[in-house]
């Protein structure tokens, strides 16, 4: 793979990379300067038919292999992946827009994540369960790979969240057909061939983009469907569960995210500060688990937003393949209209603007990091994720209020404090409504960790031991003696 170039963009299905689909063809853009990246071509029900029976074929010869056969093939795809990094990085650049020090590391760590679960499966272990009755040789319990999932996958992370469906779907013994999301289908067509050169039977991955809900309610009503596992927005997360309920069908949605971060009166502000603009505006806060609403301690209040908004407005703006860029566009057009909507809404319900809070004077798709404060509970922005580089600042007086704040929300994803005190740090780790908690830490999204949200955030893990269980069902087994015969 050249590493400069943008690839020629192809649907995998049925085991023969295509250029030409029955769907039509969209343009891919650069979002930093507008300009058409490659046309990509747009699968129709031909297409996504002969996906979903390939998936099936896959999944027949792909259960019966071992896990340790397995591992091994996943292994050659991460060294492939690890090799290929630099050139899937700077395509990944250039279709999302993040800077290339970011999307570098994204790759790598997609990497390592799915070995995780390739090391994982090797452990599928069952257990055996002593009879109560006679006659009965031995009872286990032992999981089975689900069957042929479907994974969605939304353009913020075009590498790490295929990696993390796609890793756990084929360590356990799944074949998967990927729909990654338009906009960004060159990084997960890099990672489908990194697992194809490795020797994956072709029919075992299938790569389709197309209409999305023309994609979504084919595949699920699919007989050959066993699985969906969908990351995106709540809205379509829930209709996609809908259309799972109609066939029984498993279902592990990753949603969205509107999370807290407690600014305690001991904490570390300098710390708490950089760490904080550091993790707002990486991927320019597109990101589920972004921190969104501050909530500093009333004596601390003042200097926390005026270093925040001081930093904030210090990042460098530019592409992604600029090496002195912090921060990068917004992945499409339409997100910089919804920031705008977001920022006037509150302005136009009395809150202060700190910093930001407009488009980015240059071409592309850019949002000016943006800081709020005295957000109203009527404003949009105190309830709606704004999945873009907008933060809000509020202040409290005791904890009990700051952790009542945080849980005001109808998401639980992601939550955060700053804090010198371990009875503090203990308490909130106990009392805040989320999936995952950070203390004086953003980092929340590590391989070995599972990963999920609360409430309306989602159920269900990706990562970790459980997301290699989200794609296995349990079966029990019960051998009585040949003849009938107590043992
Ligand atoms: P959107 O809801 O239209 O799309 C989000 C993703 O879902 C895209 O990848 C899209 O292709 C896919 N999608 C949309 N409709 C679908 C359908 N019927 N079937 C299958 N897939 C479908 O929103 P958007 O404007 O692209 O993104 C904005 C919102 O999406 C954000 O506000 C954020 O809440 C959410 N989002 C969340 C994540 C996440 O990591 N949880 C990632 C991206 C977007």
């Amino acid at each position: 793979m050249n590493t400069t170039a943008y690839p020629r963009l192809a649907l995998h299905v049925a085991g023969q990379w295509i250029t030409e689909a029955s769907g039509g063809r969209r343009p891919v853009v650069n979002p930093a300067t507008e300009a058409v990246l490659a046309e990509l071509p747009l699968a129709g029900l031909d297409e996504l038919a002969a996906a979903a029976e390939s998936t099936a074929r896959g999944f027949a010869t792909w259960r019966r292999t071992r896990p340790l056969e397995r591992f091994t093939l996943i292994r050659r795809a991460t060294d492939l992946l690890r090799e290929r990094a630099p050139a899937i990085a700077h395509a990944l650049s250039l279709e999302q827009g993040k800077p290339l020090a970011e999307a570098l590391r994204e790759v790598t760590l997609s990497a390592d994540l799915i070995d995780f679960q390739a090391e994982e499966a090797k452990r599928l272990y069952g257990r055996t369960v002593p009879p109560r009755v006679p006659g009965i040789l031995s009872q286990t319990v032992v999981r089975q790979p689900v069957g042929p999932v479907a994974a969605f996958t939304p353009w913020n992370f075009p590498m790490n969240l295929p990696a993390r469906k796609v890793g756990s779907a084929l360590a356990a013994g799944c074949s998967v057909v990927l729909k990654p999301a338009e906009e960004t289908p060159a990084t997960a067509m890099a990672l489908v061939q990194c697992f194809l050169d490795a020797g994956l039977p072709p029919d075992v991955i299938n790569l389709v983009c197309g209409e999305p809900s023309e994609v979504s309610s084919f595949l699920i009503g699919h007989d050959a469907i066993r699985k969906v596992s969908f990351t995106g927005s709540v809205a379509v997360g829930k209709h996609l569960g809908e259309l799972c309920a109609q066939g029984v069908k498993r279902y592990t949605p990753e949603l969205g995210g509107h999370a807290p971060v407690i600014v305690c009166e001991d904490a570390d502000l300098d710390f708490a500060v950089s760490a904080s603009v550091a993790a707002k505006f990486r991927n320019a806060g597109q990101i589920c688990a972004s921190p969104i609403r501050f909530y500093v301690h009333a004596s601390r209040l003042a200097a926390f937003s005026e270093r925040f908004a001081a930093a904030a407005r210090a990042l460098r703006l530019g592409p992604g393949q600029d090496a002195t860029t912090q921060m990068g566009p917004l992945t499409h057009a339409r997100r910089v209209v919804e920031m705008q909507m977001l920022v006037d809404d509150a302005l136009e319900h009395g809150a202060r603007l700190l910093c930001g809070g407009q488009r980015a004077e240059r071409p592309g798709w850019f949002f000016e990091p943006t800081l709020i404060a005295d957000v109203t509970a009527t404003c949009r922005l105190a309830h709606t994720e704004p999945f873009g580089p907008i933060a809000t600042v509020a202040g409290f007086e005791t904890l009990d209020q700051a952790i009542a704040l945080a849980n005001d929300s109808r998401y639980g994803l992601g939550a955060y404090a700053f804090t010198a005190h371990l009875r503090t740090a203990h308490r909130l780790a106990d009392e805040l409504e989320a999936g995952m908690v950070g203390i004086n830490h953003f980092g929340i999204s590590q391989p070995e960790m599972p990963f999920g949200g609360w409430k309306e955030s989602g159920h269900g893990q990706e990562m970790g031991a459980e997301g290699l269980l989200a794609y296995t069902d349990l079966k029990t087994v019960y051998v009585g003696t040949p003849d009938g015969a107590t043992n």
